[in-house]
């Protein structure tokens, strides 16, 4: 029998990586249900597996914040099993908070936290009748540490945190494993996708300049992470893979080192004053008059 994987965002990035690593495995391991918001945007994925079997793998439309199109996808998995929910669904907002609307807040709390727990809600009680399964998260260094001018995000991926952490406390007597894969910066369509506030945008007009040069030297920043130290999506999949194959997956993968100082004085600084001094002075520093 094949493993039956179903994985959420699968029209880019990380998400469509793992589908196509899965659905063209050597050994036909896996039958893959990669799911997206938009169908129209299948044809990147068909692109990636042209040629392979249909048996390994079925596109599904799925919003994750649409709780009936979770259940449509449900009822359509002929093999009425779910081994291995990947829960990948999420999108970026950055600006100054002050700017951010209601509407906009909530839009990446609804996808990024609200949409991970309702689609694992969904597949829960299968799950633990099955008696077995696994759960994965993509996780972020934005969910375990903060960021200038990601308050939100950062809000949603340390509620994502939160979360799993007390699923996996319950699920373990279910034979279910929790994890959580935690990037740092990754080669993908999220700064494209993500809900950025540009310099030039006349809701900036309000702003203070002091907050306004922050910003410009964070996104500044940004650029140059994206640019000299993001990880590719194969990257990531490597560590998917080892957390799916291994017998006894742990709760956290880090994917990669880029980030880990930081995480790291969250332990041994448990006070904080020098995480935040030592992330202020890493991204607004260098260039300071
Ligand atoms: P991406 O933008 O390429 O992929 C995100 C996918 O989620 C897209 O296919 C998008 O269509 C989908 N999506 C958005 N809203 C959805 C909804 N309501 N329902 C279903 N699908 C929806 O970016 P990515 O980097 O591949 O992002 C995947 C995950 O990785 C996200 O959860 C993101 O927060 C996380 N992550 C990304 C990075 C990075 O630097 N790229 C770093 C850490 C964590």
């Amino acid at each position: 029998d094949k493993t039956v994987v179903l994985i959420t965002g699968c029209s880019s990035g990380i998400g469509l990586s793992l589908a196509v690593r899965l659905a063209s495995d050597p050994d036909r391991t896996y039958k893959v249900y990669a799911t997206m918001r938009n169908l129209d945007k299948k044809e990147r994925l068909l692109e990636c597996v042209k040629g392979l079997h249909k048996e390994t793998l079925d596109i599904l439309q799925m919003d994750v914040t649409d709780r009936q199109s979770i259940l449509t996808v449900r009822g359509r998995i002929v093999e009425k099993r779910l081994d291995i929910l990947v829960c990948n669904a999420g999108v970026g907002l950055m600006g100054p908070l002050e700017v951010q609307t209601l509407d906009s807040m909530r839009r990446i709390l609804e996808v990024n936290l609200l949409g991970t727990i309702q689609t694992i809600q969904t597949f829960l009680p299968e799950m633990k009748a099955q008696g077995q399964g696994r759960i994965l998260v993509t996780g972020s260094s934005g969910g375990l540490h903060g960021f200038p001018f990601n308050e939100v995000y950062c809000a949603s991926k340390f509620a994502v945190e939160g979360a799993c952490e007390s699923l996996a406390i319950l699920l373990q007597h279910f034979n279910i494993h929790v994890s959580l894969i935690e990037c740092g910066p990754v080669n993908t369509d999220f700064l494209v996708n993500l809900q950025k506030v540009e310099l030039g945008d006349t809701s900036l007009q309000e702003v203070d300049s002091h907050t306004l040069s922050l910003y410009e030297k964070y996104l500044q920043h940004c650029d140059s992470i994206f640019q000299n130290a993001a990880q590719d999506t194969e990257d990531i999949v490597k560590v998917f893979l080892d957390a799916i194959q291994s017998p006894t997956p742990a709760f956290r993968y880090f994917t990669s080192s880029v980030m880990s100082p930081f995480t790291q004085m969250k332990i041994t600084e448990p006070d904080g004053s020098q995480c935040i001094r030592a992330m202020s002075e890493l991204i607004f520093s260098a260039e300071e008059q």
